[in-house]
């Protein structure tokens, strides 16, 4: 495969008490639907869309549970390899909002520290909202995440939700090849990785060690809890593309 041809994909996971507008929300946003009685699309994984963000093409993965939150029941498999988040809860649904401490924690326990975002649906029920907007931003602060007020139904919000988990994401994998050059000493190598790499070569197909043409390495830290110990070292190409994002001239803060 070229390198031109690589592409970022990224799985996100919708998470928040039953009801909140989950899948709604990923409907919406992957096949511009909406429909008031939205059936539990047992068997589908997750839906696809794709989209550009600073000149990068992404795929965007969304994961949608069948119903099982109500039961408690989201298997590992449904979070692992996550890289985002939306944190769901529902305008009136005082229960959900409660709630979203217990699904962050859920899902970090899972898979460490990934881009999240709180989202408040159903913002067009406004009138009958049992969560004061103060309550909501005190939550989101509490929490140091971005919050944002959405209506699946009346399509509000919803693109932007994504496109921000977007950027951030791509923001922190810049960040890290930006913090860890590919030849530090201090970097402790997992079982099974090549110290080849830590030598910036690599082995091509007839065995010889070769140069490699882009000598950064990615360090990919506790994505997953099965790998906590492991440190990863990919080629940066292996996810970003050419031109490195405008992002990464600025300072990396995690907000
Ligand atoms: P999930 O259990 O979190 O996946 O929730 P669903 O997507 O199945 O939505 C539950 C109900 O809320 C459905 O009847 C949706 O039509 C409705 N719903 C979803 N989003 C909105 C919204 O923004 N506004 C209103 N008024 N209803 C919504
Ligand atoms: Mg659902």
């Amino acid at each position: 495969m070229r390198e031109e041809e690589i592409e970022t994909a990224i799985k996100v996971v919708v998470v928040g008490n039953g009801a909140v507008g989950k899948s709604s929300m990923i409907q919406r946003y992957c096949k511009g639907i909406f429909t008031k009685d939205y059936k539990k699309t047992i068997g589908v994984d997750f839906l696809e869309r794709q989209i550009e963000v600073n000149g990068e093409e992404v795929r965007l993965m969304l994961w949608d549970t069948a119903g099982q939150e109500e039961f408690d029941a989201i298997t590992k498999a449904y979070y692992r390899g996550a890289q985002a988040c939306v944190l769901a809860f529902s305008t009136v649904d005082r229960d959900s909002f409660e709630a979203i401490d217990s699904w962050k924690k859920k899902v970090e326990d899972e898979v460490g520290e990934i881009g999240m975002v709180i989202i408040q649906n159903k913002i067009d029920l406004i009138d009958d909202a049992v969560v004061e907007p103060e309550e909501a931003e005190a939550l989101a602060h509490r929490l140091r995440l971005r919050f944002y007020r959405t209506s699946v139904k009346d399509n509000l919000n919803v693109d932007e939700v994504f496109r921000y988990l977007t950027e951030k994401y791509l923001f922190q994998i810049n960040c890290e090849v930006e913090e860890e050059p590919y030849n530090q000493p201090k970097i402790t190598i997992g079982q099974g990785l090549l110290e080849a790499e830590m030598n910036n070569h690599v082995k091509d197909t007839n065995g010889k060690t070769k140069e490699k043409a882009n000598g950064k390495l990615q360090k990919k830290k506790n994505r997953n809890r099965d790998d906590s110990d492991t440190i990863k070292l990919e080629p940066s190409k292996r996810r970003t593309r050419g031109k490195k994002s405008v992002l990464q001239a600025t300072k990396c803060v995690i907000l």
